[in-house]
């Protein structure tokens, strides 16, 4: 029986747990709500330590400290662009360590005749942590580009998944009935297979959303090893965290405008979720930073459209001293965010914030969208998709349907990529060869400083 001052101590973890998921949804307290969170988790190994009679306390020991040398040398070497990778990473073992929790109590219910609810929540434990585990696997070797990010797709998938549903379904009613090792591992290895078929249709663009479906799975998991181990804490972290996985989930897909089927499965549909990468030869009118400069020093009202190369080129410092020598000059100035832009939720925002950006000047898509018509630039600074007309134009392209920016109600549209290169989802975007367009290529951080030199010289 937990003694009543570390069930107050594991209550007060979880609501550091709840404080912290409010604090994160805004970039103003985010900070703040991950420190929380990490001093509730602190607080709830500190109690289960003190309470618990531990058996083999170096191990365990030498092991969290292993844990803790890598998780923080990969936090502090990860590139902001990588995130997403490092998300998938700590993810799988979540999802992995539960199953292993439950294979190894499994062993001390078969000692005894064990509760029913008990097994069930071991076979489900085992089979979705399992999952989670090797599809999280799946997703970090695509995101990495350690393999290839398109869809994977081959004849007879439908039949091979649903066999591996139907095993799964049949080895854990064994598990359950008559518990064994034996079923224990069989039920990881289908779980393991169930994950990697899951991941391998899905296009390197819908990665970060079976991401955060896959946290949902893990979310689930340790709140199912919660009831195994009689752990409220896990209980209501493990539930906390499948909730917000599958909100986060529902809102990435609402935002792309697509169902969560269809970014699991429409590759099997014979349409591949990523286009074509082909790049046309047609002409563009591109232009040098003067051009440009001058084009921005006579402009009133400017509109930002960033995307996921302003984050690749750590640009957003030097955007930031743009804009504010733009704000000197009488011009108004604000950053439309698109839910998606970047390679996950909110990374404009905190990139921005980054380069302490004030939050009033960061307009959410459908409060800028109807400005573009009373801007004179729309100044496009690694982005691509979110301004892609294809979205509403082009029936069966893989953004068909996402709600985009309309940078292309401007009177005049800046682009500043390197190359005539698609976006993530691989789609030529035919604002790039409209006539109001001028393209300025380059790296944007190099193109973004040689900008704001000429517009310094034309401000003196
Ligand atoms: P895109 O991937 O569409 O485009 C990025 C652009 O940046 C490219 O055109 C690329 O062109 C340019 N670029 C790359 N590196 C640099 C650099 N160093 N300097 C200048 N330009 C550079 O990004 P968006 O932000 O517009 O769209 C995000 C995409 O990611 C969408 O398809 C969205 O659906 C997807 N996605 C986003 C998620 C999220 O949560 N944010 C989650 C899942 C998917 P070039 O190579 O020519 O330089």
């Amino acid at each position: 029986m937990t003694p009543a001052w570390a069930q107050l101590g594991y209550l007060a973890a979880a609501v550091c747990f709840i404080v912290a998921l409010k604090a994160l949804s805004s970039p103003k307290t985010a900070r703040r709500g991950n420190l929380i969170g990490a001093a509730g988790a602190v607080l709830a190994c500190v109690i289960t330590f003190l309470v618990s009679d531990i058996n083999h306390l170096l191990p365990i020991v030498a092991a969290i400290a292993a844990g803790t040398a890598i998780g923080v040398l990969g936090a502090y070497r990860v590139q902001m662009t990588q995130m997403p990778q490092l998300v998938a990473l700590f993810n799988g073992v979540g999802g992995g360590a539960a199953a292993i929790v439950a294979i190894i109590e499994l062993a001390d219910l078969g000692a005894g005749p064990a509760p029913i609810f008990d097994l069930i929540a071991t076979a489900f434990t085992i089979v979705v942590g399992s999952v989670s585990f090797a599809g999280s696997v799946v997703t970090f070797l695509k995101l990495q580009e350690l393999m290839t990010t398109r869809p994977i797709v081959f004849g007879g998938y439908p039949i091979v998944y649903g066999l591996g549903l139907l095993a799964a379904v049949a080895f854990s009613v064994g598990l359950v009935l008559a518990p064994s090792l034996l079923f224990a591992l069989l039920l990881a290895a289908i779980g393991a297979g169930l994950g990697v078929l899951l991941v391998l249709p899905v296009g390197g663009a819908d990665v970060p959303i079976v991401i955060s479906l896959l946290n949902a799975f893990t979310g689930l998991t340790v709140a199912a090893s919660g009831y195994l181990l009689e752990n409220i804490l896990l209980l209501v972290a493990g539930t906390l965290v499948g909730s917000a996985g599958t909100l986060l989930t529902r809102l990435m897909a609402n935002a792309m405008g697509r169902s969560v089927i269809n970014i699991l499965f429409g590759a099997l549909k014979g349409g591949s979720t990523l286009g074509a990468t082909t790049v046309s030869d047609r002409p563009v009118k591109s232009a040098g930073p003067a051009d440009v400069a001058i084009l921005l020093a006579y402009a009133q009202r400017v509109i930002i459209v960033p995307g996921y190369g302003l984050a690749v080129a750590q640009a957003q410092h030097t955007l930031r001293q743009l804009v504010d020598l733009l704000t000197e000059r009488g011009a108004h100035v604000d950053y439309a965010i698109h839910p998606v832009a970047g390679r996950m939720p909110g990374h404009m925002n905190v990139l921005l914030a980054e380069a302490q950006v004030p939050y009033e000047q960061l307009k959410e898509m459908d409060e800028i969208d109807p400005e573009f018509k009373q801007a004179d630039v729309a100044l496009v600074v690694g982005a691509n998709d979110v301004v892609n007309p294809a979205a509403e134009t082009t029936p069966g392209a893989p953004i068909y349907g996402m709600p985009i920016l309309h940078a292309n109600q401007a009177r005049q549209v800046v682009f500043m990529k390197r190359s005539m290169r698609p976006g993530f989802a691989g789609i030529e975007n035919e604002l790039l060869y409209e006539p109001t367009t001028t393209l300025l290529f380059g790296d944007a951080k190099d193109t973004m400083s040689k900008l704001l030199a000429e517009l310094k010289a034309l401000t003196v």
